[in-house]
């Protein structure tokens, strides 16, 4: 028998299969899909199995060394899938199998490592106990350990004193056995389901009357209209029917509460995955997925691709949010895999939002996607009631971050014992320093980037690369002492309300205040506590949390995200206030937001006011329209990146003659510019986009570019199909 080795070779893109003899010892084990070591130049390296035969076309071929893990199979489906991902991103099928394993399982091969034991003690039944214990009672230790057992049937052998164990084992009266254990463990009661509202279940029914179906459901429903509770009913539907559930979750730790629902409904069924997990965990709760021991996986991007066997539906749950692309290479959008693997399967796929992404809605409007709609809260709690404030006028008055009325609403929540939620898009301090004297900015050295200042740490920082620096005394070019700070961050904004409001409980989170593990999750449990009176932070703060005590919203500068250079700010902007204000008045009919703005009379806001969605969509599609942009076009972005500024500058000039040459004359290809951020970590970019309707060239002409680059040893060439950001 013979192996065909997919290997992992070093050479970007390169995809190479070699032949290898199945020794004998292998042959009942080996099976296609398996990662196995073989011999390779003198060394050995991983490959994954994609074919097997009897025979082999060479005379002489060496030996498959081993096989990495028997647990570790990608099956038929994900094989397919590999191959569909490598198609969408241009990827090498190696680096696309890579992706779909945990990267703890990609690189160790030390299986053993990540499996947990646990060493249980149990009684052996032929001793009478009790005159033992009677007989011995002044070995303490030994008659804990005797005593608990007869209480309970097993006990963990590491809680007792060990030679106490040891004279037990000895002397046989009690016996040990070493299991597997799983490092999450969910041990609660289950909690019953929630009886549907008729709108609910109307949605479940359409769906549960098609679950043999690929089709794609955009489940557009507000903040608060219940969407969560429609996904247990159908997931609990699906279970039913001996399949199993995938719940896509932008990011896991905002995500905590659906988690926690989840273990409530499904309790042990669930299985959890994402990237904040330890290697061990992963390897446990992959596993499980693996031995079919679960009904449910709920997890971020990676886990669309976990090896769930008869998979009954998957849901995206915030399908607008842009965690679901991934940003380095194989760059491809959860979309697409789901897409897929709904359409392998013959399954629902639900994308559910309060603020659907332009191209879902316009699916849905197209009839491609079948469109599902929430438009009531539960319990009939209302929408919160938005004002706009013109910060032009507060300036005058002097009011430089908050204005009079939001301070005004904050004090009513303080008296009233209700909790608020402010929101700053931006971290750190000061977000410019200058010279007042000179002129003089503070830029990244590295990066075209202003530092930011952040003043618990006293030192400038640049949030691209890391470059910090110690706070300066004067100006490095005049050595004047004239620096300015300048624009807010959640860390003044933290200092200048506690000077506000210096008996209220303020709590901050952002990437600052949340680097350890855990620490979102405290921040986020002790507010739901009520030990804090006003939460504080960037948009980490602006998703899936439901804090009933919440009563009032305060978006302190709507401009941030609205003036970013981008062609979705206003849809990213739509969606972040839409989804801020959402946490107001959750549970009763008082909530209110007051949102911050230098430019308030932006139709956006009369969208975001009214919430809007429909007339916002209209609009922004028309823009969308008039400029060439998606729905309407499909978006490429190729950047040529090198330490060389001529180099880069000359290659993305070849690079964009070569498109013009080859593709379709209606496809519009744009630049070479310099990418918005032009330096980073001493590397410059240059960005050339493709706008496209139909292109039957696009990938085979993309291809031939990625391959003419692959060797270059001076210019990087970075493609990517389905660009967030361009
Ligand atoms: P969404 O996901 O749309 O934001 P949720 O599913 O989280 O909405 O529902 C909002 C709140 O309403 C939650 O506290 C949830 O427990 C509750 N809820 C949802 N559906 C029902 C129902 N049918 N009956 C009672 N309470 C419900
Ligand atoms: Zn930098």
């Amino acid at each position: 028998m013979y192996a065909h080795v997919l290997v992992e070779y070093n050479v970007k893109n390169l995809d190479k299969t070699f032949t290898y003899k199945i020794g004998k010892e292998l042959q009942d084990k080996i099976k296609v899909g398996m990662k196995v070591k073989v011999p390779f130049n003198n060394t050995n390296i991983n490959g994954f199995v994609v074919a097997i035969t009897d025979s082999c076309d060479f005379s002489e071929v060496k030996e498959v060394s081993k096989i990495v893990d028997e647990n570790l199979i990608l099956n038929e489906e994900l094989l397919e899938l590999g191959k569909y991902l490598q198609s969408k991103t241009l990827c090498s099928l190696i680096s696309a199998y890579q992706t779909m394993l945990p990267s703890s399982l990609k690189i160790k091969d030390q299986k053993h490592k990540y499996v947990k034991y646990e060493t249980y003690l149990y009684l052996n039944s032929s001793t009478n106990i009790k005159e033992y214990i009677n007989k011995n009672s002044r070995y303490k230790n030994q008659i804990k350990l005797l005593t608990d057992l007869l209480n309970k049937k097993e006990v963990l052998k590491k809680d007792y004193n060990f030679s106490s164990v040891q004279t037990l084992l000895k002397k046989k009266i009690i016996s040990s056995k070493k299991v597997q254990v799983h490092r999450i463990n969910i041990n609660n009661k289950i909690k019953s389901h929630q009886k549907l509202t008729a709108e609910q279940d109307k949605v479940f029914k359409t769906v549960k009357a098609h679950l043999n179906e690929a089709q794609t459901y955009l489940l557009y429903g507000i903040t608060g209209s219940g969407k969560t509770e429609v996904y247990i009913h159908l997931i609990a539907e699906v279970i039913k029917n001996k399949k199993k559930a995938l719940l896509l979750v932008p990011e896991i730790t905002l995500s905590a509460q659906i988690v926690k629902r989840f273990y409530e409904r499904f309790g042990s069924k669930v299985a959890i995955f994402h990237s904040a997990l330890s290697d061990g965990e992963k390897y446990d709760e992959y596993s499980k997925i693996m031995h079919n021991e679960i009904d449910v996986v709920v997890g971020t991007r990676s886990a669309i691709f976990a090896p769930i066997k008869h998979l009954g539906i998957i849901i995206i749950d915030e399908e607008h949010s842009q965690t679901y692309k991934q940003e380095n290479m194989p760059r491809y959008h959860t979309l697409d895999m789901a897409l897929f693997r709904s359409k392998y399967n013959n399954i629902p796929l639900i994308l559910g939002s309060a603020t659907p992404s332009l191209e879902s809605m316009a699916r849905a409007q197209k009839g491609v996607y079948k469109l599902l709609t929430l438009q009531k809260r539960i319990g009939n709690s209302t929408l919160p009631h938005i004002t706009m404030v013109n910060m032009q006028e507060e300036m005058q008055k002097r009011n430089m971050i908050f204005s009079d009325l939001l301070i005004n609403k904050i004090k009513t929540r303080l008296i009233n014992k209700e909790q608020t939620i402010l929101l700053l898009n931006r971290r750190g301090h000061s977000t410019i320093v200058t010279c007042q004297n000179c002129g003089f900015t503070y830029k990244c050295p590295h990066c075209e980037i202003s530092l930011t200042y952040h003043k618990t740490t006293s030192n400038l920082r640049c949030h691209y690369c890391g470059y910090t620096i110690f706070k300066p005394q004067v100006c490095p070019e005049c050595q004047e002492e004239a620096l300015n700070y300048y624009g807010i961050g959640t860390e003044k904004l933290e200092a200048e309300l506690k000077k506000q409001f210096p008996t209220a409980r303020i709590v901050r989170m952002d990437v600052d205040t949340t680097s350890k593990k855990g620490s979102q999750e405290k921040i986020i449990t002790s507010f739901l506590n009520q030990e804090y009176d006003i939460l504080l932070g960037t948009q980490m703060i602006s998703k899936g949390l439901d804090f009933p005590k919440v009563t009032l919203v305060g978006i302190i500068s709507a401009d941030t995200s609205l003036n970013m250079p981008d062609f979705r700010a206003f849809e990213k902007t739509f969606s972040l206030l839409t989804q801020t204000a959402g946490r107001a008045g959750r549970a009763s009919n008082n909530g209110e937001v007051i949102i911050q703005s230098f430019d308030p009379h932006n139709p956006i806001f009369e969208f975001i006011k009214n919430n809007d969605y429909d007339g916002f969509y209209r609009s922004e599609m028309i823009k969308r329209h008039t400029l060439d942009y998606p729905p309407y076009y499909y978006l490429v972005s190729l950047r040529v990146t090198s330490a060389s500024y001529d180099d880069a500058s000359s290659e993305a000039n070849r690079a964009a003659s070569y498109l013009r040459k080859n593709l379709n004359k209606n496809t519009i290809i744009l630049g070479p510019t310099t990418a918005s951020i032009f330096r980073l970590n001493n590397i410059y970019r240059f960005q050339i986009i493709i706008k496209y309707k139909y292109d039957d060239n696009l990938l085979s002409v993309l291809k031939q570019l990625d391959e003419m680059y692959i060797l270059n040893k001076k210019v990087n060439l970075e493609i990517d199909l389905s660009p967030n950001v361009i």
